[in-house]
């Protein structure tokens, strides 16, 4: 499978990334540690060769199953939210293509990710790139259900539009803990912010528009 075999990453992708990176920078991500992980995953790893040369354009693609991998801004803005610090447990919810992941997962946290959609699971689990990151693990299941029997976690992350904060998923998040998450209909959603802070109590904060494919019910076969 096309998936399982490692690919090249020229200068040429490596001069990409870069100006990617310019670019997410004037757009207003300024977290270093942040841009430095775009920065060394290649992008393309993630897509289909056919979308080699366009994998560092600021933009969502597709991927299998009808499935798409986040906008380059979009990773950046919720990883930022996020302020990872090392061995920090993650819960991830919308595995797709695993990009959002290894971005994760280079600033050193401990990465439990979900995917609902079978066949996606079952085509990242050929993905040769994964091998980098055993500090990844990744679960077929439903993202509403979050995972109990790891909780609980510092960060919680949802890639996919939740029509409402899911109460499992803040319920599984650590005091002192945050998580970021698009809420709102197709047409487009707010991304969300939610501080729990140390005596369990939960803010909300609003933090701009955003378009998500989106957080479905149950598991697909
Ligand atoms: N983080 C991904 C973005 C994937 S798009 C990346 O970096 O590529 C959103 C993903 O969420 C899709 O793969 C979709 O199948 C998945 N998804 C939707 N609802 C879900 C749910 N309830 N539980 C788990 N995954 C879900």
């Amino acid at each position: 499978m096309l998936h399982s075999k490692p690919r090249e990453d020229n200068y040429l992708h490596k001069g990409l990334r870069k100006q990617l990176v310019q670019a997410l920078r004037e757009k207003g991500i300024s977290d270093d540690r942040v841009l430095t992980a775009i920065e060394s995953i290649p992008r393309h790893f993630f897509l289909d060769p056919a979308f080699e040369r366009i994998a560092y354009e600021d933009r969502a693609f597709p991927i299998a199953a009808d499935q798409t991998i986040s906008q380059p801004f979009t990773v950046a803005f919720q990883t930022q939210l996020l302020e990872i610090k090392k061995f920090d447990k993650v819960l991830e919810i919308g595995t797709g293509s695993a990009y959002q992941a290894c971005v994760l997962a280079e600033l050193g946290a401990m990465v439990y990710s979900i995917e609902r959609q079978r066949a996606l699971y079952d085509f990242v689990s050929q993905f040769f790139f994964l091998k980098n990151y055993p500090n990844i693990k990744r679960f077929y299941g439903d993202g509403y259900e979050g995972l109990a029997s790891f909780a609980p976690f510092d960060k919680v992350i949802v890639t996919a539009a939740a029509p409402f904060i899911p109460p499992k998923l803040v319920e599984q998040l650590k005091p002192g803990g945050l998580a970021v998450i698009p809420v709102g209909k197709d047409g487009g959603q707010k991304m969300m912010r939610i501080v729990k802070d140390k005596d369990g109590r939960v803010k909300e904060e609003e933090l701009g528009d955003f378009l998500f494919v989106p957080m479905l019910t149950g598991k697909h076969r």
